[in-house]
């Protein structure tokens, strides 16, 4: 049984998608007006992960992540810089995607652009108009909380503070505080469409619930993003959305705690941000920065720093050199021992019930690491059959579709190479010690190391 933390509920709910063996999943996406920092990434790992075990569960996902391409912020980037809006934005689209590739995110079947999509937003906010959910005001157009009875069941917000209090940081005149604009009237503003409902362009919220409920449905599985998220963009998606169709909008709201440093929330705003592009300057390696954004779990914060990357890092290396290990063992012959399979199949259960529960991933983890333990105990020891390693190779591959740390092994010799270690070992074989030394230093002109251990003679570049 597979089970979230539902933020609706405040509980851990068993999760049963609305089709069989599909689950629809929406994830909010970056705002394209810089790059994207890690704590942005924090989110998208933790979305990732999620997408992975589902599919690891034998689930079929399909996942839209959308990219805010209009907004305050890249609307004043593309006027700083004298440049068109999809000009200023699409360098830091690509950047993203660049920087989702370096990070092994896997890919959402949709990412879709709010530019792209204003004629389903302005079906959206003329239904609401119909509806009496919106109104007009100076030519913007506002979601009217008060006609939505249900408006903070996801945030459980103090209702009484949110008459006084905007939940939307505009500067529009709107009827109550707490109403939020759909559609804003632009004034001075060189990026505007003219639609059936003025000229003007969309709030942020209504990007979500229109491009969503497009490409997935009026009722979908999951709904993903930052604690910071919820309110007020979340609260609003889901008035806006089921206002309009009178239906449930999302099942599942899961959301991840923020990415700290030094106790405080990392974000542009306060300066105190690394992008991913800073670490990499740094030479630190992908690898270990996705271990670390991953293997913290999702629900609690994660205090960034440069030790634990380090540390993260080591532990992404140490599981290289187990895999690779693997493959040298399997490629000789070696002693069959042990409940080793027995023990594998029990850490391939508990890996998946620990993800299960609600994406534990250090207890996950931990199944792993106590069996990379005994296996490597095995291993020091010469028994390690080629059969065992093989399966142990199907273990950790098993176990790299939901971590994406480990790389395959892509390195092979010429076989020049492999028919002079096969004839240096049949010469050891036969005692023939000058002749196995002379290949040796053969191979080392070459860049080969030989290394002589119980499972016959391992090879490594210099
Ligand atoms: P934004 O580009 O600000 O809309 O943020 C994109 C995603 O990153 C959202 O899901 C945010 O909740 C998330 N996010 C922003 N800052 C952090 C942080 N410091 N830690 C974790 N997630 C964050
Ligand atoms: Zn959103």
């Amino acid at each position: 049984m597979i089970r979230f933390y539902n933020t609706l509920s405040r509980k851990k709910e068993e999760f049963k998608p609305i089709e069989d063996g599909i689950v629809k999943m929406y994830t909010c996406g970056p705002t394209v007006y810089d790059f994207a920092h890690i704590g942005n990434f924090r989110a998208y790992v933790f979305e990732d992960l999620l997408h992975r075990f589902l599919e690891f569960a034998g689930y079929r996902v399909i996942r839209v992540m959308n990219i805010t391409d209009i907004d305050d912020k890249t609307i004043a980037g593309a006027i700083r810089e004298k440049t068109s809006l999809s000009e200023y934005t699409e360098k830091y689209i690509e950047a993203f995607f660049q920087d989702m590739e370096c990070l092994n995110l896997k890919k959402a079947t949709y990412f879709p652009r709010a530019t792209q999509h204003i004629p389903e937003m302005v079906a959206l906010i003329k239904t609401l108009l119909e509806k009496g959910n919106a109104y007009r005001k100076d030519g913007s157009i506002y979601f009217k909380i008060s006609t939505f009875p249900n408006y903070g069941r996801l945030s459980h917000y103090d209702f009484d503070k949110l008459l006084t209090s905007s939940t939307d940081a505009d500067e529009y005149e709107k009827e109550e505080a707490r109403d939020f604009a759909l559609w804003k009237a632009t004034k001075d503003e060189p990026f505007f469409w003219d639609t059936e409902i003025g000229r003007g362009r969309p709030g942020w919220h209504i990007e979500c619930s229109a491009m969503s409920m497009k490409y997935l449905g009026e009722t979908f599985d999951i709904h993903t993003g930052g604690v910071d998220n919820i309110f007020p963009h979340h609260e609003n998606e889901i008035a806006q959305s089921e206002a309009a169709t009178g239906k449930k909008f999302v099942n599942y709201w899961l959301h991840c705690a923020h990415l700290l440093v030094n106790g405080e929330k990392m974000s542009k705003s306060k300066g105190n941000f690394y992008t991913l592009r800073d670490l990499l300057k740094k030479n630190y390696n992908p690898g270990g920065i996705r271990y670390l954004l991953l293997t913290t779990h999702y629900r609690d914060p994660l205090n960034f720093t440069e030790q634990s990357l380090k540390q993260a890092e080591n532990t992404v290396k140490n599981l290289n050199a187990f895999y690779q290990r693997l493959f040298f063992a399997s490629s000789s012959e070696g002693n069959s021992n042990s409940n080793i399979e027995e023990e594998m199949n029990t850490s391939l259960e508990k890996f998946f019930n620990s993800l299960a529960d609600d994406l534990n991933i250090s207890a996950a983890m931990g199944e792993v690491f106590k069996l990379i333990h005994d296996v490597n105990e095995i291993f020091e020891t010469g028994k390690l059959s080629k059969l065992f390693a093989e399966k142990i190779i199907y273990f950790m591959d098993k176990v790299n579709q939901v971590i994406a740390v480990i790389e395959p092994i892509k390195d092979t010799l010429p076989e020049e190479v492999v028919s002079l270690i096969r004839k240096r070992e049949l010469a050891r074989k036969e005692k023939n010690y000058s002749l196995a030394d002379s290949i040796r230093n053969q191979l080392s002109q070459k860049g080969i190391l030989l290394e002589d251990t119980p499972y016959g003679t391992r090879w490594i570049r210099k």
